[in-house]
């Protein structure tokens, strides 16, 4: 069954620019759907919507049976880390938890795991300023797996690191994906990265924003 759909989506912005129109698709639980298109053709404002952080102008989307933004199971990775400067590795990947009530001792051992799961154990008591710009995005990806979402959304979350790391973190985004079984919804305007990574492309084009290929990779993403 379908996680998220979008059925005739259009998003047009107060100062009248028209970002989408009349986007449709339906993306299966498990799925690791890129986002392909060149700058300005949508692609984060369609992420941001089935984020629910903005809301459309025109359709529908669902996202876990409900409408989006209405309600938790889904995170969130930004361009930048976004990182609390002034608290440690442990509390940034804490914050969600800590959002949601629980206290230090409680969450403790989800910390250590998503931690974990982005090779950052011992890292726990460092600060955001002592770490490298690749290790800043994996905190930023540990505090998104701390609540085990259903579906993580990242909008061209690597585009500001070399292309080392950035190698590097497609890898880690891949292993966790297929080890904790959640969807996926990466956008990004490198071929490389969407061919490599996606088990679906989903190529948008411009003026205005729509998709104009969906392209399912039967074998799935190309690192093995
Ligand atoms: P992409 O992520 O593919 O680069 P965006 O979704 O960021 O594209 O933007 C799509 C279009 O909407 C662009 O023309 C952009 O300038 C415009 N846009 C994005 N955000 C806003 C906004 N808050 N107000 C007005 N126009 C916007
Ligand atoms: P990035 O994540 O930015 O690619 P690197 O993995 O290249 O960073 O690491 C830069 C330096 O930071 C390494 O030389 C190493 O000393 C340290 N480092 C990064 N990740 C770890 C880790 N998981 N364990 C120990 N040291 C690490």
């Amino acid at each position: 069954p379908a996680q998220i759909t979008l059925s005739h989506v259009e998003k047009r912005f107060g100062n009248g620019t028209l970002a989408l129109r009349d986007m449709n698709l339906s993306i299966r639980e498990g799925e690791f759907v890129s986002f392909l298109g060149p700058s300005g053709c949508g692609k984060s404002t369609a992420l941001r919507m089935i984020a629910g952080l903005l809301e459309p102008s025109g359709g529908t989307i669902t996202v876990n049976g409900r409408e989006a933004g209405d309600g938790g199971d889904v995170s969130f990775v930004f361009q930048d880390a976004t990182l609390m400067p002034w608290a440690t590795v442990f509390d940034n990947v804490m914050l969600p938890l800590k959002l949601r009530g629980l206290g230090r001792a409680e969450a403790r051992a989800q910390v250590e795991e998503a931690l974990g799961m982005v090779g950052l154990t011992k890292f726990a008591s460092s600060y955001p300023r002592e770490l490298s710009g690749g290790m800043k995005m994996r905190v930023s990806i540990a505090r998104a797996m701390v609540t085990k979402p259903r579906l993580l959304l990242m909008d061209e979350p690597f585009a500001a690191l070399d292309e080392m790391t950035r190698f590097k973190l497609n890898n880690d985004v891949l292993e966790l994906w297929r080890k904790q079984g959640l969807t996926v919804v990466f956008v990004t305007h490198s071929v490389f990265e969407s061919v490599y990574l996606s088990s679906r492309v989903v190529v948008m084009g411009s003026r205005p924003g729509r998709v104009v290929h969906d392209l399912p990779m039967p074998e799935g993403p190309r690192d093995e």
